[in-house]
């Protein structure tokens, strides 16, 4: 037996180490840079009120982020409303769980009125009108810490409801308070006025599979 040396297997396995001691290094001084510029947006991040935020695009996940951040608010014991500008054809799970169990939270769905049918336009826009009632008060009261307007993007895009009011109404809200917004599209007007916009890309759909949507993950 060799007095010094390694074995081949040896010698593998300090190869390995020393390429795990490279990428270990290289990771940390990743992270390092990462950190600093964190640090530094963190830094220069002095303004301290509420947020608009738009959650728009073709991908799943718009509403569902709306009501992330309502369980986040809710944490926190903030005071919360909730305006869904949609009639469900189903019940959803936020809505049972909202009604059931946050009697705390003002949530209100668009009412029977609603059909998506353009021979009722009228009747749309009747609706349309009714649950955008429910939610301006909302936005001119200072108690409320976040409101969230689902699907509120196809109001503006039908036409239903007055793009510049709706503007106008978030742009004064109470400066504390945050809103959300979903629903595809939302105009480069509304996009103005929010200060966040994330726009969800579809890559794939289980729906496109034939996957049917699927309860408390869907609905
Ligand atoms: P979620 O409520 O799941 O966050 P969403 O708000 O992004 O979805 P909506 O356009 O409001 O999407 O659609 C509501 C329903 O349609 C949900 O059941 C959702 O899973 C489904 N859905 C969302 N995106 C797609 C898609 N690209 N193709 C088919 N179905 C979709
Ligand atoms: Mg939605």
């Amino acid at each position: 037996m060799p007095a010094c040396g390694t074995t081949s297997k040896e010698r593998t396995s300090v190869s390995d180490n020393k390429q795990n001691e490279k990428r270990e290094a290289k990771h940390k001084a990743a992270m390092e840079k990462q950190k600093a510029k964190v640090d530094a947006n963190i830094e220069s991040a002095d303004l301290e009120r509420g947020v608009a935020i738009l959650v728009t695009g073709n991908g799943k996940g718009k509403s569902s982020s709306a009501f992330g951040m309502v369980m986040r608010a809710l944490g926190y014991d903030m005071k919360v409303g909730v305006v869904q500008f949609i009639k469900g054809e189903q019940l959803s799970g936020e809505e049972i769980y909202l009604r059931d169990k946050c009697p705390q939270v003002d949530f209100y769905q668009m009412g029977t009125g609603f059909t998506w049918n353009t021979q009722d336009r009228s009747g749309d826009i009747a609706a349309a009108k009714d649950t955008w009632a429910k939610v301006l008060p909302m936005l001119q009261d200072d108690s409320y810490d976040l409101v969230v307007m689902d699907e509120l993007t196809y109001m503006i895009a039908y036409d239903y409801l007055p793009e510049a009011e709706i503007i106008d109404a978030i742009a004064n809200r109470p400066r504390e308070q945050s809103v959300v917004v979903t629903g595809r599209g939302g105009g480069s007007a509304l996009q103005e006025v929010m200060d966040t916009v994330s726009d969800v890309k579809e890559v794939k759909h289980a729906f496109k599979a034939g996957i049917k949507a699927r309860r408390g993950v869907d609905y």
